[in-house]
């Protein structure tokens, strides 16, 4: 444990980390750190370093914790053990227990879980480096990761604490200005300055508490446009959709895909549309080389189905020399018949009798 040091505040005024005393420590945000969760934030303030996850609504597990007109909110404070100098003992104490509760109820007023009843909305935070502040940090750090689940909020809630150094009423206490100052005194709030959470740890007088709360709505103001900045450069970037811009290209004309060059992080695609499209062209130009090489044998062709056409024009001629010919034979088989005929009648005395009922009957001719 470091010694106390003999002056928290310089005779200049600043404090010994260089701030102000209306000035709060720098702060780094991210979101959407957690893949699991439906929604996280990571957020550094001073030397806090804090991951937010939040799951939910989801089905709340036991069944007789859930609430049939609204959304259960559960709050989980928990400090690694590595998380501050002296090694914090694992698992709940009564000081986390204390600071999940206040927490859980600074939230309370902005959540609209009556949306989602039978449910529960899960706030894990785990602090992983401890410089005073966790609690704030915090809180600041859950509403940006409820609003990353998208968890319907009526605003965004923001924390700071104010305290007393050196008899100074300063913003946003570091660590040793908590262990060695006089009072620290934290406080939440919803966007249009609703109180959702204090405490105080120390003695104050009114008029102090109330310059306090004049630099903790300061703070706090400042707070909210980083929260919004954070969250509006997430929800306002177009999401990039890569699969889909392969398929683009390989429907696109020549001319759109000229005008775009493909960006190197989908270069094997690039190449790929690339080949397609050159085997593509292939293909197209191959038809015509081919229409040019056949000439030759089209006139062959010709040729062929000329000779065809004379080949039909001397079948007709057989045809016709077939039909003459039959006709011939029919003629000689007429002249051979009429010839056996007159034949037949010149050798006997009977008289040839083609019908019966001609010439009376047979018995005529058989005597
Ligand atoms: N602290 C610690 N060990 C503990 C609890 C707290 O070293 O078991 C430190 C830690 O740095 C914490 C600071 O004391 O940030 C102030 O703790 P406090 O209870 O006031 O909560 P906080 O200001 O972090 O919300």
């Amino acid at each position: 444990m470091n010694d106390k040091p003999n002056k928290l505040i310089t005779d200049d005024g600043l404090r010994l980390d260089g701030r102000r005393a209306d000035e709060i420590r720098p702060m780094k945000i991210e979101i959407g750190v957690l893949s699991r969760a439906d929604g996280s934030c990571y957020l550094e303030w001073g030397r806090n370093k804090i991951l937010v996850g939040v799951f939910g609504p989801r089905e709340a597990h036991p069944r007789r914790l859930q609430r049939a007109d609204a959304a259960v909110i559960r709050y989980r404070y928990n400090m690694a053990s590595f998380s501050v100098e002296d090694r914090a003992r694992p698992g709940p104490s009564r000081r986390s227990i204390e600071i999940s509760k206040v927490s859980r109820e600074a939230f309370e007023p902005v959540i609209m879980a009556e949306l989602y009843p039978k449910t529960a909305i899960d706030i894990f935070v785990e602090i992983l480096q401890a410089d005073a502040g966790t609690r704030t940090a915090a809180i600041n750090a859950s509403s940006i990761a409820l609003a990353d689940a998208g968890i319907p909020m009526k605003g965004l809630v923001t924390s700071c604490a104010f305290g007393k150094v050196d008899g100074q009423i300063v913003l946003d206490l570091n660590k040793e200005e908590d262990n060695y100052g006089e009072a620290d005194f934290p406080v939440a709030m919803t966007q249009d300055g609703e109180i959702t959470l204090l405490q105080m740890d120390g003695h104050l007088t009114p008029e102090e508490i109330k310059k306090g709360f004049e630099l903790v709505k300061k703070g706090c103001k400042e707070i909210l446009e980083i929260q919004q900045t954070v969250l509006r450069k997430k929800f306002e970037t177009p999401v990039e959709e890569p699969e889909a811009e392969p398929e683009a290209k390989i429907v696109d004309t020549e001319s759109e895909a000229a005008e775009t060059e493909p960006s190197l992080e989908y270069a094997p695609e690039a190449a790929a549309v690339e080949e397609t499209i050159e085997e593509a062209e292939e293909l197209e130009a191959e038809p015509s080389e081919e229409v040019t090489e056949t000439v030759p044998e089209a006139e062959e062709l010709e040729e062929i189905v000329k000779e065809a056409e004379v080949e039909v024009v001397d079948g007709e001629a057989i045809e016709e020399a077939i039909e003459a010919e039959t006709e011939e034979e029919a003629i000689e088989a007429e002249t051979e018949e009429e010839a056996i005929e007159a034949e037949d009648e010149s050798k006997g005395p009977w008289k040839v009798v083609k019908d019966p009922s001609e010439s009376g009957s047979r018995g005529e001719n058989d005597e």
